[in-house]
């Protein structure tokens, strides 16, 4: 690739790990000029080969951009410890190292005050899914919109693109909501695997498609509780109402014992749901528990 006749947005890539890497070759494979460093300079030579420019240096790949600065570092110390000794003054910087939104939001101050341009970024998806829309991978970003719209056309390259806000922290904050809930899906799958293991006749491939629609027949649910929580009445359209299924609990309990299978996956949003009951509540849908945690 001649980068003198490429008329494309130069990238400059800070960070060759499995993510990063993946991001590389989207950006080689659509003609963007790209500019990598890593620490370990052994993981550039093959993106080298295949068109990159290395730079000795993080100060030395900052320096020479003209487009944006992307990161993909392993946590946010170590965006600090790369970008240390770096001229940021003029340069926008995008960062795509996964962080909360508290260091997303300092790490946009301090960028700020070092001249820059910054964006935060998300990635909602794995390497494998990177350059290939049809697998729906996307990333959030959030900060200075007019960064954001500058450089879209370069940042949709390798996934989709979804802009959350001008709160630099609203990226990390969607990217570990999304990631939290997950972890409570798996806590479930995990538990419903336990009790089934329990019986040898069970056919593991036909439970995990039954577990796999009923999941996305009930994930519906989120639209429910966003409605209630919006409009503050959290016994509008309830279709199932708490103290049914704080009853029905026990039910859940009691299989899990019958069955010899540790409950500790589920009490902790039972004891939840038996909570915002004992409050009064039990003509509500979920909603209200919402309310319980975020007063913890
Ligand atoms: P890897 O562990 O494969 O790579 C980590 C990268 O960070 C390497 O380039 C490594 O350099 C570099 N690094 C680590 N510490 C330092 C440091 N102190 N100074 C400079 N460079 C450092 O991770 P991934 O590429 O998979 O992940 C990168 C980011 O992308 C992370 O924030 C991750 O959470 C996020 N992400 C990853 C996903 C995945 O499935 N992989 C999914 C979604 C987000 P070196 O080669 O020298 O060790």
């Amino acid at each position: 690739m001649d980068s003198h006749s490429n008329s494309k947005t130069p990238v400059t890539l800070l960070g060759l790990g499995d993510m990063g890497t993946a991001l590389a070759r989207t950006w080689l494979a659509a003609g963007h000029p790209l500019t990598v460093w890593n620490r370990t300079p052994r993981r550039a030579e093959p993106l080298v080969r295949e068109g990159a420019r290395p730079a000795a240096t993080p100060a030395e790949a900052v320096a020479s951009a003209t487009g944006p600065v992307v990161l993909c570092l392993l946590d946010d110390a170590s965006v600090g410890e790369t970008l240390s000794g770096t001229e940021l003054n003029g340069k926008d910087v995008v960062n795509l190292t996964t962080n909360t939104p508290a260091q997303a939001q300092q790490r946009a101050r301090w960028a700020e005050d070092r001249g820059a341009r910054f964006l935060d970024g998300g990635i909602m998806a794995v390497p494998p899914m990177i350059g290939r829309p049809e697998t729906g991978g996307y990333v959030f970003y959030s900060g200075d919109q007019q960064l954001f719209e500058r450089h879209r056309e370069v940042l949709e390259v390798p996934a989709g693109v979804k802009f959350v806000g001008e709160d630099p922290g609203h990226a990390a904050l969607h990217d570990v909501a999304l990631l939290s809930a997950m972890t409570g899906m798996f806590a479930g799958i995990t538990h419903a695997f336990a009790l089934v293991d329990t019986e040898k006749d069970v056919d593991r491939a036909r439970f995990a498609t039954l577990l796999a629609q009923w999941l996305g027949a009930m994930a519906g649910a989120a639209q429910g509780m966003a409605a209630q929580l919006d409009s503050g009445d959290f016994t509008e359209g309830v279709a199932s109402n708490l103290a049914m299924m704080a009853a029905a609990n026990d039910t859940l309990l009691a299989t899990a014992q019958g069955q010899s299978v540790d409950p500790r996956l589920l009490t902790p949003y039972m004891r939840l749901m038996s909570d915002r009951v004992a409050e009064g509540h039990g003509d509500e849908g979920l909603a209200g528990t919402v309310g319980l945690l975020a007063s913890a």
